[in-house]
């Protein structure tokens, strides 16, 4: 009922002419991929050519980030209504790099999502907890205080239209994979939560991505969870032939 999405967060890689060629080998490897939604987050200047290579595809677009004003004096920003112009449909909230680098807060990602969804766009909002955080049995915590301040304030008709990643800090670019109990735990607890503030159809409904080294040879297992609906795919989204095994689990 859930339909699996495979995203690929691109961080800080590749330039407009590599995505095209990125494109080029990937589309053709997931023609048959009909069994889940593909979306691939390049950086703000490649948005325009990745959505230009992947028009005619079931390929879609997401940025990484967005600022929730719709324009103004906000240097270095980019908004909603830009995004959706050059193609994105997507958008990644909150991830762990901008909150760790670029001082994103709980706060700042609900202001995001609630203007990503008014604007059109479809937001992935990332919680996750540090390896701190984890070993002092605080990751529960961690992830109830994300959710409460970050997702809970949001309408259930806002709700129904994100997507939750789950992804520990600690197994982000590491190549430390969280285990596949170790995330079914944290994916049915967040479910959980969602199932206490806006009832079971919503926990039902909504899909929990997994991300954190996720790999060719670790999908499966992950994927084969019944609370994980998907997969935020970092360092192995930049091979085609590498996510293409990934989207196609
Ligand atoms: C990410 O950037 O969201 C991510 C999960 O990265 P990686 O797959 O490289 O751990």
């Amino acid at each position: 009922m859930r339909k699996p999405l495979m995203a690929g967060n691109w961080k800080m890689y590749k330039t407009a002419p590599e995505t095209r060629a990125f494109f080029q080998t990937f589309a053709l490897l997931v023609t048959q991929s009909g069994h889940c939604e593909i979306v691939i987050c390049p950086t703000f200047p490649n948005l325009a050519a990745a959505a230009e290579a992947t028009q005619g595809t079931r390929i879609e677009i997401g940025a990484q980030d967005m600022y929730w004003a719709k324009e103004g004096a906000f240097t270095g920003e980019v908004s909603g209504p830009m995004l959706l112009a050059v193609g994105a449909k997507w958008v990644l909230v909150g991830h762990s790099e901008r909150r760790q680098y670029f001082g994103e807060t709980n706060q700042t990602v609900l202001k995001r999502t609630v203007a990503a969804l008014e604007y059109g766009l479809k937001p992935i909002v990332c919680v996750g907890e540090k390896l701190e955080e984890r070993e002092s049995g605080r990751t529960e915590a961690l992830l109830a205080e994300q959710f409460r301040e970050g997702i809970a304030q949001l309408s259930s008709e806002q709700f129904a239209k994100i997507v939750i990643a789950y992804e520990p800090v600690w197994a982000i670019g590491t190549g430390r994979t969280a285990t596949p109990e170790i995330a079914a735990d944290a994916h049915r607890f967040l479910r959980s939560l969602v199932a206490s503030d806006y009832g079971q159809d919503a926990a039902a409904a909504v899909r929990i991505l997994y991300g954190g080294s996720v790999k060719p040879d670790n999908v499966k297992i992950l994927m084969a969870q019944p609370d994980i609906d998907g997969v935020l795919v970092g360092g192995a989204s930049l091979d085609p032939a590498g996510f293409a095994c990934i989207v196609n689990f």
